[in-house]
């Protein structure tokens, strides 16, 4: 069928640019062809040929031969039905019985498929076609009556469709704006997940994702990798004078300034690693980079100031920060990354808070 198909389309197209002598061999080549095979004989072969063939013998001005041909197109059309996938071909012999006036033919084949169409409820692209060759035909004889019967259920029809269509984008669109409510809500979702909630900084959970990936990063590019672990001085102390949401208030403050750090460089991320006690990851930053943000977060955090009467001995809050960094090399963990910053702000602690040591 595909082999039939195809030799009726070139034909087809060499009539329609007047190569005739071409398109007389391709009919030649295509009965030897239809002769040859089994199913040659089936209706929609034997109809698109000898559609073809009618074409081809009005070009060449063999009217017998053209009936001929056209009668056994017509008789193939009464047997099949797959007007869908046949369509265009329908189509293409309903053109040629309207410009030789067959328009007897036209009006009983284009209203033969109307009906064929509505009775297989066929989708309003396919249905129409046929509608509009029938209309076509009604202003052609002047038939003012089926001219407006047929226009008038196409123009229902169109209406019908355009209704449907309108149902199906507005449930389009809905689902669409539910999969995009859905979306943010599970986004919302993985953010609380990883946030916590009283300061709003990551939390343990997903700086511990986050570091475990900047390692394996830092190892593979071999560069510099660092953890910092900060612990607000007397926490205790502030909680007991000040009471318990004062002392909220100063984790959020400490949270602030830490995320006024990471916001300006996306190389230095800030956790809330539980209570008192913060971490910062460092990524590619030299050991002098970092001791220069670890004083500068010394200065900032004497704008968190105290009440007068701070039993802390001071008028402004303070951290104590230990860190280690160094370039990453394979067999590093970020065990051993945590347990050197502990040890160093464990020293510092010690030689009385309120500074930092980084180890290297
Ligand atoms: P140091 O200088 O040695 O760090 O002394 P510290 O008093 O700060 O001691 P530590 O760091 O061990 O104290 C942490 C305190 O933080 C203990 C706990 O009551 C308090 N804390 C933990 N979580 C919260 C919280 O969410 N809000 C408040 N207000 N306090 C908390
Ligand atoms: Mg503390």
């Amino acid at each position: 069928n595909s082999f039939a198909n195809l030799m009726c389309n070139m034909g087809n197209c060499l009539i329609s640019i007047s190569k005739l002598e071409e398109a007389n061999a391709c009919a030649d080549n295509l009965i030897k062809y239809i002769e040859s095979t089994p199913n040659g004989s089936e209706s929609y072969p034997v109809f698109i040929v000898n559609t073809f063939l009618a074409n081809l013998a009005l070009a060449n001005g063999d009217n017998n031969k053209m009936n001929l041909h056209l009668q056994t197109a017509l008789n193939a059309l009464e047997t099949f039905d797959d007007y869908i996938n046949h369509n265009i071909d329908i189509l293409m012999f309903i053109d040629l019985n309207i410009l030789l006036k067959n328009y007897d033919d036209v009006t009983k084949i284009s209203e033969h498929f109307i009906n064929t169409c509505k009775e297989s409820n066929a989708p309003f692209n396919i249905t129409s076609r046929f509608m509009e060759k029938r209309i076509d035909c009604a202003i052609l004889l002047h038939d003012d009556k089926a001219y407006a019967h047929f226009s008038k259920e196409f123009y229902e029809d169109y209406k019908q469709e355009r209704n449907r269509n309108s149902e199906q984008t507005l449930k389009a669109e809905n689902s669409h704006y539910e999969q995009i409510r859905l979306r943010k809500r599970q986004q919302i979702l993985l953010e609380k997940s990883q946030h916590d909630t009283l300061t709003g900084l990551p939390n343990r959970a997903y700086l511990n994702t986050y570091a475990e990936e900047t390692l394996a990063k830092a190892i593979q590019n071999n560069t510099y990798f660092g953890i910092e672990i900060l612990d607000i001085d007397y926490f205790k102390h502030i909680n007991d004078s000040y009471g318990h949401m004062e002392g909220d208030r100063y984790l959020k403050n400490v949270a602030a300034l830490l995320q006024s750090l990471t916001n300006s460089d996306d190389e230095i991320f800030a956790a809330r690693y539980g209570g008192d006690e913060f971490v910062i990851v460092y990524y590619n930053k030299t050991s002098e980079d970092i001791r220069y943000l670890m004083s500068q977060l010394k200065l900032h955090t004497t704008s968190i100031k105290l009440p007068k009467e701070s039993a802390v001995g001071c008028k402004h809050l303070t951290l104590s920060q230990g860190c280690f960094n160094k370039i990453a090399g394979e067999g590093n963990r970020l065990w051993d990354y945590l347990s050197i910053a502990d040890v160093a702000l464990y020293e510092i602690k010690e030689k009385g808070r309120n500074s930092f040591l980084l180890k290297e």
